[in-house]
């Protein structure tokens, strides 16, 4: 059961092979053996999931399951849910239990989704391997040295692993992308405004974007037709009709024209990582598509704009966590400046603590222009590169991080952390949608495909997808933990 794609299970819920409760019951079992070496889940919903999972066969017993209706995923725990708490991997919020649900979350409820569990992440997902987690980090189901990548490393790792076959992640930078890849899974961040970020715990608000990660591009396609649309509660969220994603995956990719960053294909980028690359758009031209180099000229510029805009607006955000409201309090303040301060130092862990100096910083009066009103100019540019390529081109294609997963603590300097990003980061300052597919292995590490589209060209990011993995099967191999744990 665990091996199966989520339309797999919809198809044998549908045939009475078994029921959702039984499914349910299968991977709670499994997270109960085996995540306490994995670390996937911050918490596991036990009680609420069957019940839920009695709610939907019952809806189906009467004829009224929906696509979706009794199949289980988990959410990042950065999604608030009444009554369970809701951590952003943070020991600011370890006993936050928010008064509503996010409003994916209520999406997903309503199309009738069980839910196991909050699953792991790094600190209020600022980080690129999970490593920045206050519970610690996860372990790559792949290979148990490895990163899962970050920030939605929990969400990755439990869906590769088998714990859950699909998972809700958020992506500010490249979090859903980068650990989809770095966990061999199908991931997508759709374009921003698509999704509500309302109940989403807030990083950096102009970039953050839920989005769905599962095995296969129809898993995503069938999750996004349920997450996405407007919502009066977040202003950002498009008022744009949302399409049946599944309709299109079917349509043959001939005459497709795709393009090729010239900058995504150039020094830092493993050797074995481009081969896989360069295979996968071999399969593309097999498939009918055209294949073309573009440029993408600001792409040198992303990871210094990110990195001023995206604390910049953290340090806004996160200014709320101050003892008093809601989060951790500090005991026995002597004052409210003390209160403030041990409150907010005992809380944070170091990565959001420099984000937050680095933010404060370069929005202070005098580094303003020189910082973020220069990387907002900076931002534009590299919109401005997207919009001409898809002049040229229907989507564009490059690797989704310049290496497979790194091992567990090797990479000790911030930088090297931040320059994990370069492939991922520029689709948030343009608001396009990406998505990541598996396409091979370095040794018994997954490398991921990153597919681009223009704004709102969800439906054709999935075509695409969708194809390819109809073509390969890399998205079927599984890692030896989840074999040797069947
Ligand atoms: N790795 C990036 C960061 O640390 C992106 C994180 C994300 O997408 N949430 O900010």
């Amino acid at each position: 059961m665990h091996d199966k794609t989520l339309a797999e299970l919809a198809r044998s819920l549908d045939a009475g092979e078994f029921s959702s409760r039984e499914l349910t019951q299968h991977l709670l079992g499994r997270i109960d053996r085996l995540d306490g070496e994995l670390n996937c889940f911050i918490t596991v919903t036990f009680d609420q999931a069957l019940a839920a999972a009695d709610a939907a066969d019952k809806s189906r017993a009467a004829g009224k399951a929906g696509p979706l209706t009794g199949l289980p995923l988990a959410l990042k725990d950065i999604f608030c849910t009444r009554d369970v708490r809701t951590t952003a991997g943070s020991r600011m919020l370890d006993n936050f239990i928010s008064p509503y649900d996010a409003t994916v979350v209520e999406k997903l409820a309503t199309a009738g989704t069980v839910s196991l569990g909050k699953t792991n992440m790094d600190e209020f997902a600022m980080g690129s391997s999970n490593e920045n987690s206050h519970y610690g980090p996860v372990k790559n189901p792949w290979d148990l040295a490895a990163v899962p990548g970050g920030s939605s490393g929990g969400s990755a790792a439990a869906v590769a692993a088998g714990l859950v076959p699909a998972a809700i992640g958020t992506d500010t930078g490249g979090s859903i992308r980068q650990p989809a890849a770095f966990c061999g899974i199908t991931g997508l961040k759709p374009t921003y405004g698509r999704v509500s970020r309302y109940g989403m715990i807030a990083y950096a608000s102009s970039l953050d974007q839920a989005g769905p990660m599962a095995r296969t591009a129809e898993d995503c396609a069938l999750l996004l037709s349920a997450m996405a649309g407007h919502d009066l509660h977040d202003s950002t969220c498009v008022a744009r009709g949302v399409p049946d994603y599944t309709e299109e995956l079917d349509t043959p990719l001939a005459g497709l024209k795709i393009g090729l960053p010239r900058e995504y294909f150039g020094d830092g980028l493993a050797p074995e990582v481009e081969a896989a690359m360069r295979d996968a758009v071999k399969a593309f031209e097999s498939l009918g598509a055209s294949v073309r180099e573009v440029s993408l000229p600001h792409t040198h510029y992303a990871i210094p704009a990110y990195y001023v805009i995206a604390p910049a607006e953290a340090s806004s955000n996160l200014s709320r966590y101050d003892g008093v409201r809601f989060g951790h309090r500090c005991d026995s303040p002597s004052d409210l400046i003390d209160l403030y301060k041990r409150s907010r130092a005992e809380g944070f862990g170091d990565e959001v603590k420099r984000r937050i100096l680095i933010g404060t910083h370069t929005l202070s009066e005098g580094f303003f222009d020189a910082y973020y009103k220069k990387a907002q100019q900076v931002r534009r540019l590299i919109r401005q590169d997207f919009l001409d390529a898809f002049e040229e081109v229907d989507v564009l294609m490059g690797p989704a991080s310049p290496t497979p997963a790194f091992d567990l603590g090797a990479k000790k300097d911030p930088v090297s952390m931040y320059l994990q990003d370069i492939y991922t980061i520029a689709i948030n300052l343009a608001g396009i949608p990406g998505m990541s597919v598996p396409a091979g292995f370095v040794g018994n590490r997954p490398v991921g495909l990153q597919i681009l589209g223009n704004h709102f060209a969800e439906a054709r990011l999935l075509n695409v997808a969708h194809q390819f993995q109809q073509a390969t099967d890399w998205h079927r191999h599984r890692p030896a933990f989840a074999e040797e744990n069947a």
